[in-house]
């Protein structure tokens, strides 16, 4: 039997009865969503907002929703700064933020507008620093102003540093609590929601039930590892980590292809949270792939500092040691990690040393706020990151849809890429893959 979630942040709102009803009367669905992360629930619950007559079921691996990705990340509501203008990245994060920001208010879901100091410590990042204040104008992104040496100490007393970007409109949020009610939003309207259904195939209904046309009303068959199946019309996949193969498992290209990364937090002990107000960040080096170590005060007053980037032995492996054979075959046989590690072989290598060595980490942060010492550190929570790759070794920045053709593929469309800030932007997301699932399916 199929599990509907339960549990104490995520309360089924229909009765045992109405679900059995549900059970009974729509064992066939008009749209499957595979994958409760913050993208497949947002996207669900956008979806059904628009069309509340259809019936949608969302089915997720694990006993719970939203525990890969975001469930594991730094909790920011990032407001659109970093991203080419004009690219969908930044314009889905700058309307993401104003809508997550209205979400929140509306469903009374705690959040903190704290902001944000990009800061320079060398002369030879300001050039860079300036850059990111037009890119962020050039963004619309709100209230952004440089400051100098003082404008940072009256926002952090502690950091040090010679200019710095000033975002007040970036903000702190728990990104799981705000899925999960994505998810609540969902099922209130109708949706159902499975978890424990890992689906490892996607084809056509060789046959209906016998004396009906079911086959071809519903004729794609959604089977799960333990033989379960759904039976939709269409499927939308948005699987994070497994977005490659989903999508392979439909019959589409296996690239972008994904490489788990791993990001490692410290914490800062209690006794120290007193030196961070806000979120503090490098300065990025265009150089490398990801945003530097940051310092990060969480909703529930903790204080994360990092994280670093190495690549991952196993998709979703939250441990340094955990490993698993296909995951590693997979990303080491693939021409595109293999010139990506060429490419930032001392930069990786740095990533890897200091992910072992605290000290060294803590050597960088010291260059931000230099009262900070190892003896106040320790080690965190970790975060893998679904990071796209194509053949040329090039990080895939941009979202990327795929659908495919032929009797499944022109019923199915993969999310293939939701690269960070997905969590920031999961609204404004869901109202453009919505818009692509009525263009293709004419729902
Ligand atoms: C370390 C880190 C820090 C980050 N910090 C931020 C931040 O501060 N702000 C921000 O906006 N963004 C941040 N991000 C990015 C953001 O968290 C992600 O972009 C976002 O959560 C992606 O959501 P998703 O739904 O695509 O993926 P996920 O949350 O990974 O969800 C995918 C879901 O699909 C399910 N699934 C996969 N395969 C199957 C299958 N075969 N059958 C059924 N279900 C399946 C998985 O179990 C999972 O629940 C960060 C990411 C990381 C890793």
């Amino acid at each position: 039997m199929f599990r509907v979630l339960h549990s104490a942040a995520f309360r089924p709102v229909c009765s045992q009865r109405l679900l059995k009803d549900a059970r009974r009367l729509h064992s066939t669905y008009d749209v499957a969503i595979v994958g409760g992360g913050i993208v497949g629930l947002a996207t669900a619950r956008e979806l059904i907002l628009r069309h509340p007559n259809l019936n949608f079921i969302l089915v997720e691996k694990e006993k719970e929703l939203s525990v890969h990705q975001s469930g594991h990340n730094s909790g920011v509501i990032h407001s659109g700064i970093y991203y080419t203008p004009g690219s969908l990245k930044a314009r889905l994060c700058v309307r993401g933020a104003t809508l997550a920001y209205e979400y929140c208010d509306k469903k009374n879901l705690p959040y903190n507008k704290c902001g944000k100091l990009i800061v320079a410590v060398e002369q030879e990042e300001i050039p860079r620093l300036k850059a990111l204040y037009e890119r962020g104008q050039k963004n619309n992104v709100r209230d952004l102003s440089l400051v100098d040496a003082k404008g940072i100490r009256e926002r952090e007393p502690f950091c040090r540093g010679i200019m710095a970007l000033d975002s007040p409109y970036t903000g702190i949020v728990d990104w799981r609590m705000v899925a999960l009610r994505y998810g609540q939003d969902f099922e209130e309207a109708g949706g159902r929601v499975v978890t424990e259904f890992e689906v490892n195939d996607i084809s056509t209904a060789t046959e209906s039930p016998q004396g009906t046309a079911e086959g071809m009303v519903h004729p794609i068959v959604i089977r799960d590892t333990k033989g379960e199946e759904v039976r939709s019309r269409f499927v939308l996949t948005c699987g994070g980590l497994y977005s490659d193969r989903l999508s392979q498992i439909s019959g589409c290209s296996r690239e972008p292809r994904i490489v788990p990364f791993r990001g490692d937090y410290l914490v800062l002990k209690p006794e120290k949270h007193y030196l961070v107000k806000g979120n503090i960040y490098p300065v990025p080096d265009p150089r490398f792939p990801f945003l530097g170590v940051h310092f990060t005060p969480r909703m529930d007053g903790s204080v994360w500092l990092g994280p670093n980037a190495v690549l991952a032995f196993k998709r979703e492996g939250y441990k340094l040691l955990d490993f698993n054979a296909r995951d590693m075959v997979d990303a080491l046989s693939f021409r595109g990690l293999q010139k990506l590690v060429l490419k930032n072989i001392t930069y990786g290598l740095g990533e890897m040393y200091r992910g072992f060595n605290m000290a060294a980490q803590v050597k960088l942060l010291q260059k931000y706020i230099p009262e900070m010492s190892v003896s106040d550190v320790l080690r965190g929570p970790s975060g893998v990151r679904a990071q796209a790759l194509d053949r040329g070794g090039n990080l895939v920045d941009d979202f990327v849809f795929d659908g495919g053709v032929g009797d499944v593929g022109s019923r199915v469309l993969h999310v293939r890429n939701a690269p960070s800030p997905a969590a920031t932007s999961s609204l404004s997301i869901a109202e453009m893959v919505a818009d692509e699932v009525e263009k293709r399916f004419e729902l």
